[in-house]
């Protein structure tokens, strides 16, 4: 026999949990025949609504799932690197309780991994039907802007819904960062990847947790992340600016030889100044945003904290 480990983050979704349940049970039927047998682990990343009692709710009848429950709310990442963490599969895969990620597909993710050796599937959405227009702008936005900005490759509309084997899952687990962005993640460890589309679907019941201010953060920590070009960019607009300077201090030097007229010149004296002061401070904050990640990291804080584990 062979194990799955399902991976179930939760944060508020105690409408979800049992019918995310229900859903999983009915690819039960495929695996038996496969010789995969479940382990499914919820876990709660510090829900302030019943989602720990829905889950011991579910426990006590079935005792393949397992529930982590953390002190506080630690994000989605820390919540699938802690079910990574635990789980003990041959294969590991995590999906959203809000059933936007289909375990219908799984039998069919499992038959790629099973039948043509991939190491890992995982699934892109190819619409953003239902979700506001303009937070479809920015996203299109940040993966096309990530993607020049990075080696490693991020694909647009990928979800974390994924299907890996055990040594995929060890190369994950191998990166301990403590600023974790997933999709950077999945894509630095390499692998053969098999990429399965499929429509968007919407959230049944709940409501999401993103808010368009804590994607724009999350989509800053993915850059910070991934990439080094804005330190480079920083740099680069050192340079140009020092050598408009020299320009500007030789037309200054010939004009006043010239003309010789000392008091004009005010006003684009305040509009270099204010630019320049601008441009400063935009590249102070480059360097402040990437010190910022190195010390949390230096700090080495463990990436959860576990209240209970059953
Ligand atoms: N989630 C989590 N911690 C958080 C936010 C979300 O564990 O701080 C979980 C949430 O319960 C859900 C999944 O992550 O299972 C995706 O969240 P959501 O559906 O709100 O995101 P969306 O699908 O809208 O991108
Ligand atoms: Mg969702």
């Amino acid at each position: 026999m062979k194990l799955l480990s399902v991976i179930v983050p939760c944060y508020n979704e105690e409408e979800n949990i049992a019918d995310f349940y229900n859903e999983l049970l009915k690819t039960e039927d495929f695996f038996k025949q496969n010789d995969v047998e479940f382990e499914i682990i919820y876990v709660n990343d510090g829900s302030k609504d019943g989602t720990v009692s829905e889950v011991k709710k579910l426990i006590e009848e079935d005792n393949r799932i397992h529930l982590i429950d953390f002190s506080r709310n630690f994000g989605k990442e820390a919540a699938i690197y802690a079910g990574l963490s635990k789980a003990k599969g041959d294969f590991v895969v995590m999906l959203d309780c809000d059933l936007q990620d289909p375990p219908a597909l799984l039998p069919k993710m499992y038959g790629y991994i099973k039948n043509e050796g991939y190491d890992s599937v995982a699934t892109r959405r190819v619409d953003r039907k239902g979700e506001p227009p303009i937070r479809s702008f920015f996203a299109r936005r940040f993966y096309s802007l990530i993607n020049k900005m990075s080696k490693t490759e991020i694909v647009d509309g990928a979800r974390d819904f994924r299907l890996m084997t055990r040594q995929f899952v060890d190369a994950i687990l191998s990166m301990e960062e403590y600023n974790r962005f997933s999709k950077g993640i999945f894509g630095w460890v390499g692998f053969k990847t098999k990429w399965l589309e499929y429509e968007n679907i919407e959230r049944k019941k709940g409501e999401t947790k993103w808010s368009f201010w804590k994607l724009f953060i999350y989509a800053l920590d993915g850059i910070t992340a991934f990439s080094t070009v804005p330190l480079a960019v920083a740099s680069i607009l050192g340079v140009l600016f020092c050598f408009l300077a020299v320009v500007l201090i030789i037309v200054t030097i010939i004009r006043k030889a010239v003309f010789g007229d000392p008091t004009s010149g005010w006003p684009s004296l305040v509009c270099i100044i204010s630019l320049i002061s601008g441009v400063q401070l935009f590249c102070l904050g480059i360097v402040g945003q990437y010190l910022s990640k190195t010390y949390l990291e230096v700090k080495k804080r463990p990436i959860y904290i576990i209240k209970e584990e059953i």
